[in-house]
């Protein structure tokens, strides 16, 4: 049976899921629309089609409506994933779950009590062939242990609402979820290390390491540059016992000319992962639709926003500031 969904919030990544929910994914259709923009809802609605529904909540209680795909901004998502989990629908939360640890917590406290897993978190690296890759070769055996991992998250530029805390909580939050899923251990600690400002930073402490330090004593560091110029660029090495292994070029494809050889830079987030956002969203489809296990957790949503907090606190202070999670509910057991 074709699985049908509702999208709420049709901005730029609501539309580019709502795309690939109706022309790459298989059974599933988009059949209801919601945004506090009616406008833009209607345009997007008209596209698909599918009906436009006044509220999130109309949306959710919507009895055509199967299924829940959140892309409204992070401080609407606590609403909307209670209303899902009350509901007893399955919901598609982009990151955050939710901005704070107190709104993740009860969004925890909500589905521990009904029992189930309704809820699957848009932490997209998880599904990305490059990390798919490199989590395998880390934990294959033949490099030994994880002792270290460098890494890059590096912008072109970001948009006019991007503030420094965005640096942490909308940036390196993809590096912590994706450092918790590569060695399977909770991060216990995060320190900030800034070095001097870029002059294309505008007011932004640009760039920042943040240093994340996991419970088996990994130690990560992200460098985080959000106006660098050159495109968007990701970058991952993990240092083990015996050997290395490193998530390769994305580009399929070597230019030569001018007297220089080089590989084409994706210019942004949706081109570098454009196949992992379709991954996510089949096997969430799959998943919902009763083949397969649902993807990153409200745990893993709560956990993540626990360690970016620590990080803003590390990054106002100074100081190393270790990560303290309640216990994990057996609902979230490996
Ligand atoms: P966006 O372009 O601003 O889109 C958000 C949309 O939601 C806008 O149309 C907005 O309308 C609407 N909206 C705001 N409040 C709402 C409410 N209460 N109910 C329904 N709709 C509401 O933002 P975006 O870049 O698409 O980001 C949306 C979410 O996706 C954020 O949580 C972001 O962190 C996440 N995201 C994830 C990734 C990823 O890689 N996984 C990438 C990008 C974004 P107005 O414009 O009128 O406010």
């Amino acid at each position: 049976m074709t699985l049908r969904v509702g999208v709420i919030g049709v901005g730029m990544i609501g539309r580019d899921h709502i795309r690939r929910l109706s022309a790459v994914l298989s059974g599933v259709e988009v059949v209801a629309v919601s945004d506090v923009d009616a406008e833009r809802a209607r345009t997007v609605a008209a596209g698909v089609p599918a009906r436009v529904l006044a509220t999130g909540e109309e949306l959710i209680a919507d009895p055509g409506v199967d299924a829940v795909v959140v892309c409204s901004w992070g401080e609407t998502h606590e609403r909307y994933v209670l209303a899902a989990l009350a509901a007893g629908k399955p919901v598609f939360c982009e990151k955050p779950l939710a901005p704070t640890e107190g709104a993740c917590r009860r969004i925890l406290a909500a589905e521990t009590a009904a029992g189930r897993r309704l809820v699957q978190v848009g932490f997209m690296r998880r599904y990305d062939p490059g990390y798919r890759a490199l989590r395998a070769a880390v934990r294959g055996g033949s490099i030994g242990e994880p002792l270290l991992m460098h890494c890059a998250h590096r912008n072109a530029g970001v948009p006019a609402w991007y503030v420094g805390e965005s640096m942490i909580t909308d940036t390196a939050v993809h590096e912590i979820d994706m450092v918790r899923w590569m060695f399977g251990e909770e991060i216990a600690a995060a320190t900030v290390l800034v070095p001097r400002r870029s002059r294309n930073g505008g007011g932004l402490r640009d760039p920042l390491v943040l240093l994340l330090e996991t419970a088996g004593g990994i130690l990560v560091d992200v460098e985080v540059s959000v106006n660098i110029r050159y495109g968007y660029d990701i970058r991952g090495e993990v240092v083990c016992e015996d050997g290395t292994a490193s998530l390769g070029e994305p580009s399929p494809v070597r230019v030569r000319r001018a007297g220089l050889a080089g590989d084409p830079v994706p210019a942004d987030w949706r081109e570098r992962f454009a196949r992992a956002y379709d991954v996510e969203l089949q096997e969430w489809v799959d998943a919902v639709r009763g083949d397969g296990p649902l993807g990153p957790s409200v745990w893993d949503g709560y956990a993540a926003a626990v360690v970016a907090d620590a990080g803003l606190a590390a990054l106002r202070s100074g100081n190393r500031v270790p990560v303290s999670l309640i216990d994990r509910p057996a609902l979230y057991a490996d």
